[in-house]
């Protein structure tokens, strides 16, 4: 198990160790349903009420404003499905997550009109287009970083234009690997998924401004103010908080960490091999993401020969690697269909070495040679 090398933090994150320790007493000790009304129950009520404060002060929230939730996609389902009424309007990126996307397709079925903004070569979204298009909009909603090619999307000049429209922000990516204010930055809704920075998987929370008319997606209980249903998820919340925390607290050696990682890693895969391309801007962007083509070859094939060296990296994003669908993020930045097909995303983080990038920079020469070979 311990042998492989795992570059793929965008799909998920290994738990961080203060978080696993922090999970244990919600099973053993402080395991009550926290909506029972004796005392044991508000014992543990109240360690939940101080995480949700916690985690509400990493982004500039009020405690009131956070929903805690399974994490991202329900957070996306739940945001995008607060537009009803026919003939209303979404303004929605054309490289969001497949979970904000297919809300958008069953929004569309309900009457809501969407309007798709268009991004440039470098997966930066087109702020002409979304001047002309905000005084239509109801809700915009464009994802703070890319979880495929790592660009961070100019949030805060988004909420400048945005107008009467609600401005949802999928900050799944984003959170914990860079500083984020949501009274800053102008978001009303942002959600947040714990499994993406160190916590445990199925867990998040969303941030809903006061004032925003909200409609439970999951309706029963009275968990959560009546605005999500289902009995509350408290060691995973303690999990999520803790790792939360050390996140924000490492945020900046660790970014520093990453960043020179990944130019290592890049200069030293350019110096390699021919025919390289990295994808997405590099001028702001998560500090862990390399997305990289090979002319020539199907990165389907490099990410097996990379997998039988014990090396974890992906195509795209995780949720699409079953199908050999292309790339909706890179398509949509009109790269060629030879890059598209040779594209891998690497995802660093803090664990990694330089050991390892040398030895996963000279395996993807060895595998990339290899198939160019048996393809001429
Ligand atoms: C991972 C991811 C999601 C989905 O979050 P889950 O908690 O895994 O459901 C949504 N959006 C982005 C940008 C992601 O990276």
């Amino acid at each position: 198990m311990d042998d492989y090398i795992y570059m793929d933090n965008a799909a998920t994150t290994k738990m961080c160790d203060g978080a696993i320790k922090e999970m244990m007493p919600y099973m053993k000790e402080y395991y009550a349903n926290i909506s029972s009304s004796y005392s044991f129950a508000k014992k543990c009520e109240r360690k939940i009420e101080e995480c949700r404060q916690q985690l509400a002060d990493t982004i500039g929230a009020k405690s009131s404003e956070i929903i805690f939730n399974s994490g991202g996609t329900e957070g996306d389902n739940q945001a995008i499905g607060l537009i009803r009424g026919e003939g209303k309007r979404i303004l929605v990126s054309i490289i969001e997550h497949k979970a904000v996307l297919k809300s958008c397709n069953k929004a569309k079925e309900r009457g809501i009109n969407i309007d798709y903004i268009p991004v440039d070569e470098e997966g930066y979204v087109d702020m002409d287009y979304i001047k002309g298009h905000a005084p239509d909009a109801n809700m915009i909603s464009v994802m703070l970083a890319n979880n495929e090619v790592g660009v961070i999307e100019p949030v805060k000049e988004i909420s400048a234009v945005k107008g009467g429209a609600i401005l949802h922000c999928d900050a799944v990516a984003a959170y914990g690997h860079i500083p984020i204010n949501v009274r800053e930055m102008g978001i009303d809704i942002m959600n947040v998924s714990a499994h993406k920075f160190g916590g445990p998987k199925g867990t998040g929370f969303m941030y809903v401004k006061e004032g925003i008319d909200f409609a439970p997606m999951l309706v029963g209980g009275g968990q959560e103010r009546l605005r999500r249903a289902g009995t509350v998820n408290t060691m995973s919340i303690a999990g999520m908080c803790r790792a939360a925390t050390e996140s924000i607290k490492n945020m900046q050696t660790r970014m520093e960490y990453e960043r020179a990682l990944r130019d290592i890693f890049i200069r030293k895969i350019i110096q390699d091999t021919d025919g390289v391309m990295i994808n997405g801007g590099l001028k702001k962007r998560l500090s862990g993401n390399i997305n990289v083509s090979f002319s020539g070859i199907d990165s389907v094939a490099l990410i097996a020969f990379l997998d039988d060296h014990g090396i974890c990296v992906s195509r795209a994003s995780a949720c699409d690697s079953n199908k050999e669908s292309a790339s909706h993020v890179l398509s949509a930045m009109k790269l060629s269909e030879e890059r598209i097909r040779g594209s891998i995303r690497i995802t660093l983080n803090y664990e990694n070495t330089i050991t390892q990038v040398m030895y996963v920079a000279t395996t993807i020469k060895e595998g990339v040679e290899r198939l160019r070979k048996m393809q001429s």
